[in-house]
């Protein structure tokens, strides 16, 4: 089998493609904001899909809003090998993450198509629906791999009045969402690449970092219960003060996870009170809560600490508590035949691979279950869901022309 092994991304247009992408939503800061279907994201992805058009590739968007750049290099019926990312991003955050791995999909099927290759499978290059989970996460890859159910989609994280006016804006509807689902008999892989996110590839010297697991991941709203009073007159004994079973929540929620929970981690990222003024004692707050676990058994058991946890808390301080499970993804294995064509292709590239585990979710967890799904890391630094997200462009250049050789091995 011939597998290209020549054959390189133009380094030029990508640039071009990077900084123009990076000039939709950018921020004084330096980053981009761009949550699912806000003015900015829209933009971005009609930019998306012109440069679809201009490559003569063709355009698919389906009805969970994916966008694709479809090219057919392979016998009609031949199975389809999906290379992508997400345009999308966290509100306020970074110029690479998501927005890299569609670029180089976009740009490998260039490459493919200028070469006139003929493959085992046809290659699409796909922008999935909110990644970053402004409305839901993961939402366009889990419709398309048929993971979702109208149930599924009755609390969004985001809220359902955020979810329907984004819909709304993006001209989808619930129903059609889940038109999105592919036969799983179609998909031949996915592959995508990503900057890491985190420092451990700089620190191992390495310039690529292939996913082993990608960890799994549980959302919850709590919400503790007390009794709004008068914040002077109400004696601080006689108190059911919400507010502070959220945070005794919080504190002992991270010393669980020190003390009994090894590699995993907690976070509390918003709270909400109510009524929410100076001088009322909170009657109610609302706490997002996420944990992450590499390993399903140990997910289970975070999951079931922590509940028990809050309601212990709850109990504390005299309050009701109500725990609404958000979500739970759980830890997805990556590919052998996916990861070991990305270290083949690294190594032919002369680039220094080490395999490695991803904290953060992307849309290959999704895909996972479904078919061989691989994903890479380069390094990046300055953090990360922030506009110090930075990568060094030869990391970048390096990234796109593995994904196009390790595209070029699975699809050969
Ligand atoms: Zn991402």
């Amino acid at each position: 089998m011939d597998t290209h092994p020549n054959l390189r991304i133009n380094p030029h247009r990508f640039r071009q493609d990077f900084l123009a992408l990076a000039a939709i939503g950018a921020t004084p800061a330096g980053g981009v904001d761009r949550p699912t279907f806000s003015p900015a994201h829209l933009q971005a992805r009609a930019w998306f899909a012109r440069q679809v058009k201009e490559a003569g590739l063709e355009l698919r968007v389906d009805g969970a809003g994916n966008h694709s750049a479809f090219l057919g290099c392979a016998g009609p019926g031949a199975p389809v090998l999906l290379l992508g990312s997400h345009l999308d991003s966290v509100p306020n955050g970074g110029r690479f993450d998501g927005a890299l791995g569609v670029l180089a999909a976009l740009e490998a099927l260039r490459v493919v198509k200028e070469a006139g290759l003929s493959l085992k499978c046809s290659l699409e290059a796909i922008d999935f629906t909110d990644e970053e989970g402004t409305l839901f996460g993961l939402l366009g890859s889990r419709l398309l791999v048929g993971a979702l159910e109208p149930h599924h989609l009755a609390h969004p994280r985001g809220g359902r009045a955020a979810f329907e006016t984004g819909l709304q804006r993006a001209g989808l509807s619930e129903a059609g969402l889940l038109s999105a689902r592919r036969d799983p008999a179609g998909l031949a892989g996915y592959l995508e690449l990503h900057i890491e996110q985190s420092s451990r590839l700089q620190q191992a010297g390495a310039s690529i970092g292939v996913v082993t697991v990608i960890v799994g991941i549980g959302s919850y709203r709590l919400t503790f219960i007390g009794q709004a009073d008068h914040a002077g007159t109400t004696p601080l004994a006689e108190r059911r003060d919400a507010g502070l079973g959220a945070a005794a929540f919080t504190l002992a929620a991270r010393q669980l996870v020190l003390d009994s929970f090894p590699g995993c981690v907690v976070n509390v990222g918003s709270q909400r009170f109510h009524p929410g003024s100076f001088n009322i004692v909170p009657g109610r707050v609302e706490l997002d809560l996420e944990f992450r676990a590499a390993d399903l058994d140990t997910l289970h058991g975070l999951e079931a600490a922590l509940l028990e946890l809050a309601a212990a808390e709850s109990a504390r301080w005299e309050l009701g508590l109500e725990a609404l499970r958000l979500g739970l993804h759980p830890p997805a294995e990556m590919s052998p035949l996916a990861r070991q064509a990305v270290f083949q292709a690294a190594a032919g590239l002369e680039l220094a691979a080490v395999p490695l585990s991803s904290g953060a979710g992307h849309d290959a967890q999704s895909l996972a279950p479904l078919c061989p799904a691989g994903m890479f890391f380069i390094p990046s630094t300055g953090g990360s869901h922030s506009p110090r997200e930075l990568a060094f462009w030869d990391d970048c250049l390096n990234g796109a022309n593995l994904l196009l050789q390790a595209a070029l091995r699975l699809a050969s």
